[in-house]
């Protein structure tokens, strides 16, 4: 039974209605670990009824007789930088709560259940392939250790939806402790709510930052808490190249997690302008913007704090326009934002030293990071493995495993074989690979790589911990476009099978794996023509 949370706030912030069921239900996938996290058994979602139940059948009535209708939330935002009035839970259903085996209370929701008063234009459906890319995606970002809405199935179903072209409906079930956005704050600023901002407000802070309740000004207080969060989340996207690729307002999570899969991409080739987002024509959520991006969002949230801020007390009026007060107010909210940039570039520097396998700080790292994100932009080398191929080099003389020896003007191939070892085809499907493969400017590759062997000589630490340590943080798979597209072909003719296999690769990362070695590999020729929308 799901009861409790965002359902008890009042009805300004939701419109209780229940999911229209898909026909003929199936399972596409489900998570087990998610089964698990969730407090379900792992064959749970080998039930008929648990099928039904997270295709959108209705839940059986309590003891009592009475029945929970799921919920659809208001909510608006900004979308591309435009203020675009209300939105909300167009095509999504929250069931409620339930109560995980540790005691963390789960908002649980349907997304792709059917119109609601929020549909707009939309038919309130989502499709399978958006819906399996939104289930791994999480699923592996999870496992990268980001924060993120988990997923616990994928149902398909016949039903035919139209978008480009005729597709098949799906639901994916996505599951957080709360699913609040900046969009549903912007939404009780922009109407003048401000008793349900401030119910909004307090129950946020109730669910998810409980420490902020006693301070002395909470709402300015979790604005920082939210802005810090927001700076960690995209130092994490940033440095395993993720691109969201839709960060509009209304997908900002109010708990720093990873909301809303759209038209994301892991970047392949690295490219610091990507544009993953066929619809972002102007490239304002291309991979080198997200960090700025999600500032210009935390001051969306920021103006839609306000009136709690500069009235923190329940009953409190608010201060005159022009006057002292008001001024103070707005000066302390700016002053919160501040250190969103200074934490990001920390947080950002210090992933990167630990990709680098760097234990200490030197003053020029950041130096040779930036250059080898420029030899990374200027070579298109992919981002994934160049830093997993990275921990390959050596520092000691007396290491074997060199496949970066820098002097060796021979193919690398030859290289390895030379020396014994097997490259990433070889039969033991482990990646010894070069990085300097990754690249087409050698030299300029060479050049960074005795820089950055001194540098690593300076941390004394032996080859074998460093590139375990090294492995640990670069992952060596990612939801790579052309493997979610290979998975959704199989789907549409009902095998689910690769979909299947493929979460279970992504949920060990950073496992060599070398029985699915092809799932490392560079993006095939075919893949280069894959383009995502917001169609989904
Ligand atoms: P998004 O760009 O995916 O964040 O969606 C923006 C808004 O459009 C949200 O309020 C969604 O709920 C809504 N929306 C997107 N697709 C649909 C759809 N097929 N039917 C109804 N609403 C939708
Ligand atoms: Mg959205
Ligand atoms: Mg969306």
């Amino acid at each position: 039974r799901l009861a409790g949370g965002f359902a008890e706030l009042g009805s300004v912030f939701h419109t209780r209605l229940p999911a229209q069921a898909l026909p003929d239900p199936y399972l596409v996938c489900a998570s087990e670990d998610a089964l698990r996290d969730c407090g379900f058994a792992p064959d749970a979602a080998s039930d008929p009824a648990f099928v039904q139940r997270f295709a959108g059948a209705g839940a059986p009535p309590a003891a009592d007789g009475t029945v929970d209708l799921p919920f659809a939330s208001v909510y608006s935002g900004h979308q591309f930088g435009n203020w675009a009035g209300q939105l909300g839970d167009g095509r999504a259903v929250s069931l409620g709560e339930l109560t995980a085996p540790d005691g963390r209370r789960l908002e649980v929701q349907l997304k792709g259940s059917g119109m609601t008063p929020y549909s707009r234009m939309g038919d309130g459906r989502a499709v399978l392939r958006s819906s399996i890319r939104e289930f791994l995606c999480s699923e592996a970002m999870d496992a990268l250790g980001i924060p993120t809405t988990r997923a616990l199935c994928v149902i398909g179903s016949d039903l035919p939806v139209r978008r480009e072209t005729l597709e098949t409906a799906a639901i994916v079930t996505r599951y957080a402790p709360s699913l609040v956005r900046f969009g549903h704050f912007e939404h009780f600023w922009s109407t003048g709510q401000h008793d349900a901002l401030r119910q909004l407000a307090d129950h946020v802070i109730a669910r998810a930052y409980p420490e902020l309740r006693d301070a002395p000004n909470p709402y300015l207080a979790l604005l920082r808490a939210v802005s810090v969060k927001t700076a960690d989340l995209i130092a994490r996207w940033q440095a395993v190249g993720f691109c969201h690729g839709v960060m509009n307002t209304d997908n900002m999570s109010i708990l720093g997690l990873t909301i809303d899969y759209g038209p994301f991409g892991f970047l392949d080739g690295f490219d610091a302008k990507h544009i993953c987002n066929h619809t972002d024509q102007q490239g304002r959520y291309s991979y080198q913007n997200q960090p700025q991006v999600a500032h210009w969002n935390l001051f969306c949230l920021a103006q839609a704090l306000l009136p709690l801020i500069a009235a923190p007390r329940a009953g409190d009026a608010q201060p005159d326009a022009d006057s002292d007060a008001a001024r103070a107010s707005i000066e302390q909210t700016k002053a919160a934002l501040e250190p969103f940039k200074p934490r990001y570039a920390e947080q950002f520097a210090g992933l990167m030293r630990a990709k680098l396998g760097l234990t200490t700080v030197a003053a020029d790292d950041t130096a040779l990071i930036d250059r080898l994100l420029q030899l990374m932009h200027a070579n298109r080398a992919d981002f994934t493995l160049t830093f997993r191929r990275l921990a390959n080099i050596s520092v000691d003389a007396a290491t074997a495993i060199d496949t970066d020896n820098a002097t060796d003007n021979a193919t690398d191939n030859a290289t390895d074989n030379a020396t014994g070892h097997a490259t990433d085809d070889a039969a033991d499907g482990v990646d010894r690979a070069a990085a300097r493969d990754l690249f087409l400017d050698r030299a300029g590759f060479d050049a960074w790589l005795t820089d950055y062997r001194a540098r690593l000589a300076r941390e004394g630490r032996d080859d074998a911990t460093r590139r375990a340590a090294m492995h640990r943080v670069n992952p060596r798979f990612v939801l790579r476009n052309h493997l979610a597209e290979v998975a959704i072909r199989a789907a549409r003719d009902k095998d689910f099978s690769e979909t299947r296999r493929l979460l279970a690769v992504l949920r060990r990362p950073f496992d060599e794996q070398p029985e699915n070695a092809a799932y490392a590999a560079l993006p095939p020729d075919w893949a280069t023509s894959l383009e995502v929308s917001c169609s989904s």
